[in-house]
């Protein structure tokens, strides 16, 4: 008895141990970022629950559209933290194959390369490997969701003048997520059976985007032939 409280006691203290479990929790801090949470409280929350509604009824395309008397603001806040959400969820699971060695750029095939710059702290647009190109995005897109003066949290806040700019160039930045994993790790999203996960969620931020016009059609490119197959066939 006594020998096991003291290796009990050599598990609670032993400041190896703790500096391993430390670094271990921080490293997936980084990896899997907590979920955000809808803003603009109780509204928020309501719209919340109507695209959940509508995404069971399975219809996207109707999942898509603004509520009849809803404000276009508020419902672009509330799908916008959505889709940075699914991305960060997606994204999450392919951290151990998107390495600096395996995705030495940014890539979206052959002929797309993107490089990353804030136009605030990195106005040159600097080379980087494909997952510090996706940290620095997602930190990107939460500080801007974290921002109260661009994402009220209260009701009736007003929102800013250029509210919508900023979500089309988060929209802009989340497609280069998807255009990297379906050119870079679509097999290995194949071995782990998330296709159909992929897609669902590719085609709800697709339908979504044509909705509201939120990215410009060059910058679609990379993934023209399978935006046209969900397009299409409508
Ligand atoms: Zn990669």
């Amino acid at each position: 008895m006594k020998f096991l409280v003291i290796q009990f006691s050599w598990i609670l203290f032993n400041p190896l141990l703790i500096l391993y479990l430390t670094l271990f929790c921080n490293r997936n801090q980084r990896t899997f970022r907590p979920k955000k949470s809808t803003p603009s409280g109780s509204k928020g929350a309501q719209l919340r629950k109507h695209i959940d509604a509508t995404l069971g009824s399975g219809n996207l395309r109707e999942a898509v559209k603004l509520p009849p008397g809803e404000d276009l603001n508020e419902w672009l806040a509330v799908n916008t933290v959505d889709f940075f959400n699914q991305v960060n969820l997606l994204y999450g699971t392919l951290t151990e194959f998107c390495t600096p060695e395996n995705c030495r750029t940014m890539s979206a095939g052959p002929k797309y390369e993107y490089r990353w710059a804030d136009g605030v702290q990195i106005k040159k647009p600097i080379e980087v490997s494909a997952p510090k190109y996706v940290e620095y995005l997602m930190d990107w897109i939460e500080s801007q969701l974290d921002d109260e003066s661009i994402f009220p949290q209260k009701l009736g806040s007003p929102f800013p003048p250029n509210f919508k700019e900023v979500v089309k160039t988060i929209f802009k930045r989340l497609f280069r997520v998807y255009a990297h994993i379906y050119h870079s790790h679509f097999q290995k999203i194949v071995s782990l059976k998330e296709e159909a996960h992929l897609n669902t969620c590719f085609k709800h931020f697709i339908l979504f985007t044509c909705e509201f016009g939120l990215i410009d059609k060059k910058e679609l490119a990379p993934l023209q032939e399978i935006i046209e197959t969900i397009i299409i066939p409508y």
